[in-house]
């Protein structure tokens, strides 16, 4: 089905409220806008003030802030902005109800962010970099390559201006599992989590929140370290090094040993069960052995597993060993699930949301 057959509305480009001039307070944390403000020789409650307008009551405008003097708003609109994306399409799937957002940086970039609507809950998938460095053989974001890091304030924006569109309260879950390796752009994350799960913050709560990491086991450490109590999601896509080598490459790097040592210094630390990803391949990570290997990972780990079904990246046209991988057939897939608990392993198996958009895991890649 074609990208755009279910175009919902244009949104056109706001008037152009970005600049490189003017200092940019979205992303700034409660600390750093308080910090700002004494900067200015203004009391320090004014950053309580604004991470108040621009965080929960998703304000883009300073004319808004009505608890705000004339003369500090008038400074503020002089030398500040609050704005670092441009929402430039909604595109809907009629059948899932699951909504994919285009923002526009001020460089002109383009990034994406989904909605999933289920049952109870509505999640936010977010991305942290424009394209990604790791190449993983089955992403179309891997494939599409690295332009660059996002901002705190992009990577906030994002949930902004899409829980603008669709309403605050409706959103209950924020996934890191958009474009880009969250770890890899792991300073602006951290801030964007500490202003997603700020005390002062009424949206999220922090045990809905989660990172996804294809495996860069030092910031695992150091996640587990920082004190954000945000849940964590590995990619884990094969117990054995050297299938995780054919489809990561990230793997000879930080190797599944490692992350695994990681994982569990994680889990003690947080108290958080670990979410294991693993997407399947046809012949590839569905055989017997594997389901042997996942029981004694899931044992040793408290943790989860969820089993997703491999969405096509065939519209990128990709070459190499990307060009040989395969679905496994979902009924091939659900026993593989059913001999897991079998094993007793908890395991969900996602359904695949948003393919008719191309809004589904590992599908977003911006052409350029
Ligand atoms: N870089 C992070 C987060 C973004 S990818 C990570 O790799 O974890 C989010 C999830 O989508 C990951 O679990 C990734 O392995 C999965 N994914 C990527 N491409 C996919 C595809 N074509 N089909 C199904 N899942 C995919
Ligand atoms: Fe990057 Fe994650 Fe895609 Fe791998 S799966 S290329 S780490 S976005």
């Amino acid at each position: 089905m074609g990208i755009n057959s279910h175009k919902l509305s244009i949104f056109t480009p706001m008037e152009n409220k970005i600049t490189n001039i003017k200092k940019q307070l979205k992303g700034l944390t409660l600390q750093e806008l308080k910090g700002y403000f004494e900067e200015i020789g203004e009391p320090k409650y004014r950053g309580e003030q604004l991470f108040n307008w621009m965080y929960n009551h998703l304000s883009f405008d300073f004319s808004e802030m009505q608890n705000l003097s004339k003369s500090i708003r008038q400074k503020l609109d002089e030398n500040c902005q609050i704005q670092t994306l441009e929402l430039v399409t909604v595109q809907d799937s009629p059948s899932t109800g699951t909504k994919k957002y285009l923002f526009n940086t001020a460089d002109d970039k383009k990034i994406e962010s989904v909605i999933i609507p289920e049952e109870d809950r509505a999640t936010l998938c977010i991305s942290t970099q424009v394209g990604c460095p790791l190449d993983c053989k089955f992403c179309a974001t891997g494939i599409m390559g690295y332009k660059r890091n996002l901002s705190v304030g992009e990577i906030v924006d994002q949930y902004l201006l899409a829980a603008k569109d669709y309403g605050k309260d409706r959103l209950t879950n924020i996934v890191y599992m958009g474009m880009g390796e969250p770890l890899l752009n792991y300073k602006n994350t951290l801030s964007s989590l500490s202003i997603f799960t700020d005390e002062l913050t009424k949206g999220v709560s922090r045990n809905r929140i989660t990172v996804s990491t294809s495996g860069i086991a030092p910031k695992i450490i150091e996640l587990a370290n920082s004190d954000l109590r945000i849940k964590l999601a590995f990619s884990l896509h094969s117990c054995f090094e050297d299938i995780r080598n054919q489809i990561m490459p990230i793997n000879k790097k930080y190797s599944l040993k490692e992350n695994i040592e990681a994982l569990k210094f994680f889990e003690k630390k947080t108290g958080k069960r670990i979410t294991f990803e693993y997407t399947m391949f046809k012949g590839l990570n569905d055989r017997p052995e594997d389901i042997k290997a996942l029981s004694r990972l899931c044992r040793e780990i408290p943790s989860k597993l969820n089993i997703i079904p491999f969405n096509s990246i065939a519209h990128m046209n990709p070459g190499g060993v990307s060009a040989t991988l395969e679905p496994t057939p979902i009924d091939k897939l659900q026993e593989f699930a059913q001999r897991l608990r079998d094993n007793n392993i908890t395991v969900m198996v996602r359904q695949t949301q948003g393919g008719d958009i191309a809004a589904a895991c590992g599908q977003l890649a911006v052409k350029y």
